[in-house]
């Protein structure tokens, strides 16, 4: 048995099974909604739900604006209608597993793995700036990690990969060498900024945050784009800013370019003549009209939500032109 999701002003239906989340639901009928995190936490799948109740999962209530619902949540009681702020049809097939191969494997900084991976001969990787992969660990679990490398770069990937202490994955890095095989899927999650639109763009972005915001910057480097960007990068230490020399390459590349370092350690700070604190503190100094921007913002959960409140309540950032991609810890799911 299954339900009829209809999407509101449309006439698109899909069927959406009783134990299925509308999300992935969704997905398979190939409509592409905003998501990312898919654990309830990020916020990014919220739509308004209309029709039969529905079962809720696990989630984080203030990341659910009042009268909607997060779809990677919910599963339908009956026939419904919901209204995601956009949708789009999927190519089909577009998401492929592969085993791709260690190329290289760095150390950017003390902890963080630069990691190039090479796809078989022949295949190519389709993906968008800002979409992230799955890698499958022995257990069956899985990571998800974004993607560093620009779209067209299609024949490799590039992961910026921060170790986390007792981490599973993190613990595989530790031996990961060239010519080792990982088993990765792709392309996954929704971040929905034009490349091609006019408006300025402000990319915040913690740690390894800078590696979804590194394939945005290089996608739009290859479009000759002069669209304005301001892009706030914030670490704990100098260390964290771990590809400061790729920023000079973008200030040669991208006309419109502004670059914000935010460091919370005074002396680094100092040194860097970067702004001293975090990001969310550093982007009300930066006397832009926010409300006209696109904002794009990744990291820790804690992070994206303290730049999402300032964006929305103090700079008045319109909801729809927040766009984000929280890296919630643990099992992708
Ligand atoms: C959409 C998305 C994109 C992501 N992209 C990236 C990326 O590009 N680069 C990147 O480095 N990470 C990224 N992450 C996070 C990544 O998926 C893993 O969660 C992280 O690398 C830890 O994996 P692990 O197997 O080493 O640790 P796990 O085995 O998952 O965790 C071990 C323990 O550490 C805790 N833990 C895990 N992560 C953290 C953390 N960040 N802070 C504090 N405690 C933690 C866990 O709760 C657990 O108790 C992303 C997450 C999402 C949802």
């Amino acid at each position: 048995m299954s339900f009829q999701i209809h999407i509101a002003d449309s006439d698109v239906r899909f069927p959406c099974a009783p134990d299925e989340t509308l999300l992935d639901a969704a997905l398979k009928a190939g409509i592409e909604l905003p998501y990312s995190c898919r654990k309830g936490v990020c916020g990014n799948c919220a739509a308004a739900v209309r029709g039969a109740p529905v079962a809720r999962g696990v989630a984080n209530a203030e990341a659910v604006p009042d009268g909607q619902e997060l779809l990677c949540q919910c599963r339908p009681l009956g026939d419904l209608t919901i209204a995601p702020g956009h949708w789009r049809r999927s190519e089909p097939d577009a998401r492929k597993q592969l085993r791709v191969k260690v190329f290289r494997h760095t150390l950017a900084a003390p902890d963080v793995s630069v990691l190039q991976l090479r796809l078989p001969t022949g295949q190519r990787a389709k993906f968008r700036a800002g979409q992230y992969l799955q890698v499958r660990l022995p257990d069956g679990s899985r990571r998800a990690y974004s993607m560093a490398n620009a779209p067209h770069e299609s024949d490799a990937l590039q992961l910026h990969v921060r170790h986390v202490p007792g981490g599973q994955f993190t613990q595989r890095l530790a031996s990961l060498q060239a010519g080792d095989e990982l088993d990765v899927e792709l392309p996954f999650g929704q971040v929905a900024i034009d490349p091609a639109a006019p408006t300025p763009l402000v990319c915040v972005c913690g740690g390894t945050g800078f590696a979804p915001v590194k394939s945005l910057l290089d996608d739009l480097a290859k479009r000759r784009s002069t669209r304005p960007v301001v892009l706030v990068w914030g670490s704990r230490d100098r260390q964290g800013l771990y590809l400061h020399e790729q920023v000079a390459r973008w200030q040669r590349s991208l006309p419109g370019l502004r670059f914000v370092a935010a460091v919370e350690d005074a002396d680094d700070a100092a040194a860097l003549q970067a702004f001293h604190g975090r990001v969310d503190a550093a982007i009300t100094t930066l006397a832009i009209d926010a409300a006209l921007a696109d904002v794009y913002c990744c990291g820790a959960p804690p992070m994206v939500n303290a730049v999402k409140a300032v964006c929305l309540q103090q700079l008045g950032l319109a909801p729809e032109r927040f766009h984000s991609d929280a890296f919630v810890p643990g099992p992708a799911a």
